[in-house]
C-alpha cells in the first residue's frame, strides 16, 4: 500500500517545503519509490528548492485540466520524483482543486510514498492537500504562533480522519525564550518525532537548487532529516 503523508503546519514559512525537499531525497535514498508532490499551487516553491523550475508540464496545468498528471512527474536530484506545482500567476487561473483527487490516483500507483507539501492556511487549497492524504506530519518552530495555527491544522486534520504521525519542530536554536519539546507535545498532544535546528546553509542550498542532504549530507540539519526518513520507514 502507498504511503500518502501530507507535510503541513499552519502558518507560512516555517520550513514545510524545505522539509518535504529534504524528506523525499532522503527517503529515495533509503530506496523506496518517492514522488514529491507540490500541493502550494498559489505560492509554488519546492521546484525551486530542487533546483528543477521551467518544466513544460506542471500541476497547473492538470488542475486545469490540459494535461495528464503522468507528464508532470520528473525525475529529480537523489532518485526522487517531482510533480511541480508551476510558478507562473497565469497558470492559476484556470485550475480546479477538484482534479486533485484523480490525479493522486494516478500517483499513488506510482510510488510507495507520496510527500505532498501543503499550503500555508486552512483555504480551500490547504484542505484539499491535507484531505488527499492517510497520514499528516505537523511542521512547527518552536514559536508560540506557529504552535497555534499548527494546532487549528491538528484539529482539522483529526476531523478529516488523518493520521497524524508527529510534529517536526523545525528551526530549533538553544533559545531560552522558545518552548520546550515537552511543552509543545502538551500544547498540540501530538509526539515531536524530529527536531531540526537553524542551520544558514538551509537558504544556501535552496538558492543553489540542491536540497542540503545532497549539498551537505553530514550537516546536523541533513542528519536529524535523514533519521525522520529512516524512522518513518523503519530503518535502523
Ligand atoms: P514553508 O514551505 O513552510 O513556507 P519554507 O520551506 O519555504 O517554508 O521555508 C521558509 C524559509 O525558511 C526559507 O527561506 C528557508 O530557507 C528557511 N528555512 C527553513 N528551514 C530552515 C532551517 N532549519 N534553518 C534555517 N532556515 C530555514
Ligand atoms: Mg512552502
Amino acid at each position: 500500500m502507498t504511503r500518502v503523508i501530507t507535510v503541513a503546519s499552519g502558518k507560512g514559512g516555517v520550513g514545510k517545503t524545505t522539509i518535504t525537499a529534504n524528506l523525499g531525497v532522503a527517503l529515495a535514498t533509503y530506496g523506496e519509490e518517492v514522488i514529491v508532490l507540490d500541493a502550494d499551487v498559489a505560492m509554488a516553491n519546492l521546484e525551486l528548492i530542487l533546483g528543477m523550475e521551467g518544466k513544460s508540464v506542471t500541476l497547473h496545468d492538470v488542475l486545469s485540466g490540459d494535461a495528464d498528471i503522468e507528464d508532470a512527474i520528473y525525475e529529480g536530484p537523489g532518485g526522487v520524483k517531482v510533480v511541480p506545482a508551476g510558478i507562473s500567476l497565469e497558470g492559476l487561473r484556470k485550475i480546479k482543486m477538484d482534479r486533485l483527487e484523480n490525479a493522486l490516483e494516478v500517483l499513488v500507483e506510482r510510488a510507495d510514498i507520496l510527500l505532498i507539501d501543503a499550503p500555508a492556511g486552512l483555504e480551500k487549497d490547504a484542505l484539499a492537500a491535507i484531505a488527499a492524504a492517510q497520514e499528516m506530519i505537523l511542521i512547527t518552530t518552536p514559536e508560540v504562533p506557529s504552535i497555534s495555527d499548527a494546532l487549528k491544522t491538528k484539529i482539522i486534520a483529526n476531523r478529516l480522519g488523518v493520521d497524524i504521525l508527529g510534529v517536526v519542530i523545525n528551526r530549533e536554536q538553544h533559545d531560552k525564550t522558545f518552548l520546550t519539546i515537552s511543552e509543545i507535545e502538551t500544547i498540540l498532544e501530538v509526539p515531536v518525532i524530529a527536531v531540526i535546528p537553524e542551520d544558514t546553509e538551509v537558504s544556501r542550498a535552496a538558492a543553489f537548487g540542491e536540497p542540503l542532504v545532497i549539498k551537505n549530507p553530514k550537516s546536523p540539519t541533513s542528519n536529524s532529516v535523514m533519521q525522520l526518513g529512516a524512522d518513518l520507514i523503519g530503518e535502523e
